[in-house]
């Protein structure tokens, strides 16, 4: 599945504020966004004036988009589901994004990132109810059981 290759760190300061990205890195001195806190790229210096309503929607958007980790395709569909759905829409896409597997790992603290908890449950680390599950958008209901797989579990010192 496709995911996001690039600098994560330039998704923060694109956005202007922390995503918290990339773990235990992004509470110490050496986040990105501590040290260069404008916008990236050579054209920054022209986004400078007022953004317009539409400009500040997308960007939250965006930063929803990136602090889960998913692509523009994903999020859509993410989406088109919390629309179907009954109830407030801004609540159902909410909680499709936070009973993703990969969420709920991070969550749990099995994980320093959505970002590392997405590769962990790649690598079958996980189990879902007694089921190995290695795909990270797989939704979490309440009542599962969520545990590593004995397999997984470093059992030295
Ligand atoms: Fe964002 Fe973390 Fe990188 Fe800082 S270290 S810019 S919070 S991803």
């Amino acid at each position: 599945m496709a995911r996001y290759r690039e600098a994560v760190c330039r998704l923060c300061r694109r956005e202007g504020s922390k995503l918290f990205l990339k773990g235990d890195r992004c509470f110490t001195q050496k986040c990105a966004l501590e040290r260069k806190a404008h916008i990236p790229g050579e054209q920054a210096h022209r986004m400078t004036r007022r953004p317009s309503q539409y400009a500040l929607q997308l960007r939250e958007k965006q930063k929803i988009k990136r602090i889960y980790g998913l692509l523009e395709k994903q999020f859509k569909r993410c989406f088109q589901e919390a629309v179907r759905e009954k109830g407030i829409t801004s609540e159902n896409l909410l909680r499709l994004l936070e009973c993703r597997l990969d969420n709920v790992v991070y969550r749990l603290g099995f994980a320093p990132s959505r970002r590392a908890a997405r590769q962990l449950i790649r690598h079958r680390h996980f189990m879902v109810n007694d089921k190995v599950v290695d795909i990270p958008s797989y939704e979490v209901s309440p009542g599962d059981v969520v545990k590593v797989r004995d397999k997984s579990i470093c059992r030295d010192g």
